[in-house]
């Protein structure tokens, strides 16, 4: 059986009981090298096969995975943060299915969550933003026209913009021209939850020179929206003057 397994953001301690159970059972590992922290692997058993999927194709992928299910073993399948964004897992289970191969799929913590808990942030204040959008620019896998980041920008919800910390100069243009305001608060979360986490709070106008400033490339997040500002509203749920289904407003 295949498991695929979300390793969570990088900090090792940020999987998932469940996936790490199985880490510590199976009898091959296929693990997204470019980003999956190697510290997990030394969960693995004695004898575990490794491959860093990485320096493989798809075919590559999915033969180890057939040779091993021939064997009747086990193999995680270990892919970055949560496997359901940006994680190439559909194609995997297609030929999955097409093979007769069983497969089940755990979740894991997406590096969005642990930038969030790198910046002690909110996404969702009260009267700010009750929507988060998860995109990326175009690189050399393209978007959709109409998920444009301009048209993204101007519903004026919070962002998360994945995969794209070398076209910060494209991002500022195309929030701007969306309606943001180039004196909006921004920031960019470099390996967050990694031990060489960087947090850099900017502007929407001054990403590219943040990241310049602070050497970073790649492996990181940008967050805009007015979460990152000062103002918002109290919540109802915990307001003495709202009743919920679990307590009677006091006041
Ligand atoms: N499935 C992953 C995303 C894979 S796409 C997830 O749920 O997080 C790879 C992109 O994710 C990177 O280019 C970067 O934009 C982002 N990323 C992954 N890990 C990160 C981390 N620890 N800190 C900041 N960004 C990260």
């Amino acid at each position: 059986m295949i498991h695929f397994v979300g390793a969570g953001p990088g900090a090792e301690d940020l999987i998932t009981l469940r996936g790490a159970e199985y880490l510590k059972k199976c009898d091959c590992v296929i693990y997204a090298g470019s980003l999956v922290n190697p510290g997990l692997l030394k969960m693995t058993k004695e004898g575990c096969d490794i491959y860093n999927s990485a320096e493989m194709t798809l075919e590559e992928v999915i033969a180890v995975m057939k040779e091993k299910e021939s064997e009747g073993k086990d193999t995680v399948r270990l892919h970055t943060g949560d496997a359901s964004l940006y994680g190439a897992i559909r194609e995997q289970m297609d030929i999955l299915d097409a093979e007769g191969i069983a497969y089940d799929d755990t979740p894991g913590v997406s590096s969005f969550s642990g930038a969030a808990a790198a910046l002690m942030a909110e996404y969702t204040l009260p009267g700010v933003s009750q929507s988060v959008v998860i995109t990326r620019m175009a690189g050399r896998t393209p978007v959709p026209e109409k998920e444009n980041l301009a048209s993204f920008a101007a519903h004026g919800s919070t962002m998360v913009i994945f995969l794209s910390t070398g076209l910060l100069e494209d991002v500022s243009r195309e929030l701007i021209s969306g309606g943001r305001d180039p004196e909006d608060p921004a920031a960019i979360v470099y390996k967050a939850t990694w031990p060489d986490e960087k947090v850099v709070r900017c502007t929407v106008g001054t990403l590219a020179e943040a990241a310049r400033e602070n050497n970073i490339t790649k492996t990181a997040l940008i967050l805009v929206g007015g979460f990152l500002g000062s103002s918002y509203d109290r919540s109802k749920l915990y307001d003495p003057e709202f009743t919920t289904e679990f307590r009677e407003a006091t006041r």
